[in-house]
């Protein structure tokens, strides 16, 4: 996801953007150009090729990924993401933001990410198991429960994780329910896991609401992006008082300016997020983005707002959901606008701080309420959104800067103890 952005021509290589993100921080923060080098790569890159039996008796060689940005903190944390367009550039751009997640909610980790190039859409059941038991064989020596944690990403579940941790425990002869998080509940996992990501975004999108004196009853709410993220953030807003009158998938868009049925929605999206192709009435995911509303929430995929359409912008607040869904020309279109923009690497923290959350109960095998969890990642969220928006305010620069400078800080400060630099 590296290439020119068809309707502008502008290049969206999103590691070569958060690099520049990267830079100014640590300039505005003072560290020496040493740091930087440091910080622009991952520390480790590993790729594999994972031969997989396929059900009708071929072989398929997969590629696959694992990236450890920074480990100076603590052990590197950081999903797997299945998908026919993963690229190395782009895990290695994960990995980087999860470093930041991981400072701007003061977690003890680095970042991490990994990837399979492939499309588990077209995929058995069966299938899918040899390839995320393959995946784990494949990256087993650079990962554990102290090393680098694993997680779901883009088209990955619980289940495969289920599957991932079953390999690691028979190759390392003892169970290690925190070698991975986003497990079943019943092999270690965390309550609230599932939704963390949306009640985290969620968290955000009213702290935010408050500074632009939005009331949330009746807010008009657009998301792009029906799956894990996106449908349980319509299912809160809507819960909240809010009109979601516009969301999307894939393949399509749905609008409704008296607001769409959320419930029937929800009842009705399959296992990847669709559900627009039961429609015929649909509009494009770029009208979608353009919809007169007063919050909108981009919780699919990256370059989804650019320098072409930021100007057309209708809503008041941007909450990025997804990991880089606005380009950095479109971060300072929307900034100059006043448009309160919440960047991805605070607002979609919620999931590996409960990720976190999951790997303490483990360590401890000791388990938490729903209630214990939510009211932990409250406090963590609220904390956060507060110590970024006085930051930006303060040193007037915009939101995902001061973001940066948060997500940066303790990474830098660790590895200049360590005398990395
Ligand atoms: P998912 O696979 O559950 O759902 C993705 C959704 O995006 C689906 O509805 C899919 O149809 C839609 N989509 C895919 N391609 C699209 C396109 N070209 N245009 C419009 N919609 C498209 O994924 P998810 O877990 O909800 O993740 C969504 C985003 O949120 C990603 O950027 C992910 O990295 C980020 N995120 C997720 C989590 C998490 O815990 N799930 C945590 C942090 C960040």
């Amino acid at each position: 996801m590296e290439d020119k952005d068809k309707r502008s021509g502008k290049t969206t290589d999103v590691l070569a953007s958060t690099q520049t993100v990267i830079k100014k921080a640590l300039d505005k923060l003072g560290y020496p150009d040493e740091m930087y080098e440091l910080m622009k790569e991952p520390i480790r890159m590993l790729t594999v090729r994972i031969p997989v039996r396929m059900d009708d008796g071929s072989t398929k060689i997969f590629t696959g990924y694992r990236a450890q940005h920074n480990d100076a903190v603590g052990p590197t944390k950081g999903g797997v993401r299945f998908h026919p367009n993963v690229t190395e550039k782009e895990v290695k751009a994960l990995s980087i933001w999860m470093s930041l997640k991981a400072g701007i909610v003061d977690l003890p980790y680095g970042g991490g990410k990994g990837g399979i190039v492939c499309d588990p859409r077209d995929m058995s059941f069966r299938e899918l198991e040899r390839l995320s038991r393959g995946y784990v064989r494949a990256i087993s020596q650079i990962v554990g429960p102290t090393k680098d944690i694993p997680a779901p990403d883009v088209f990955t579940n619980s289940q495969i994780m289920a599957w991932m941790l079953d390999e690691y425990s028979r190759i390392r002869e003892f169970d290690s329910p925190g070698f991975i998080t986003g497990k079943p509940i019943v092999l270690g996992g965390s309550h609230g896991r599932e939704s963390a990501t949306a009640k985290g975004v969620t968290i955000c999108i009213r702290e935010a609401a408050k500074k632009k004196g939005i009331d949330l009853q009746d807010a008009r709410v657009v998301i792009q992006g029906f799956g894990n993220a996106g449908s349980f953030l319509a299912k809160f807003m809507h819960d909240a008082g809010a009109k979601v009158i516009g969301i999307s998938d894939a393949y399509g868009a749905l609008h409704d300016p008296d607001g769409l049925d959320i419930d029937y929605l929800l009842d009705r999206r399959d296992s990847f997020g669709t559900v627009t192709k039961l429609f015929k009435n649909t509009i494009s995911n770029e009208e979608l983005l353009e919809l007169d509303c007063d919050i909108l929430v981009p919780a699919a995929i990256e370059n989804q707002i650019t320098e072409k359409n930021a100007h057309n912008i209708k809503a008041q607040i941007v909450v990025e959901a997804a990991n880089g869904p606005t380009t950095i020309e479109a971060t300072e279109i929307l900034t100059k606008r006043d448009i309160l923009l919440v960047p991805d690497v605070l607002a979609s923290a919620g999931g590996v701080t409960v990720s976190y959350f999951e790997w303490v109960q483990n360590n401890q095998g000791y388990y938490w309420t729903e209630e214990e969890v939510e009211g932990k990642l409250e406090a963590v969220m609220v904390h956060a959104f507060d110590n970024i928006y006085k930051l930006a305010k303060g040193r007037k620069v915009d939101m995902r800067l001061a973001a940066y400078m948060v997500g940066v800080r303790k990474m830098a400060e660790a590895s200049r103890f360590r005398g990395w630099v």
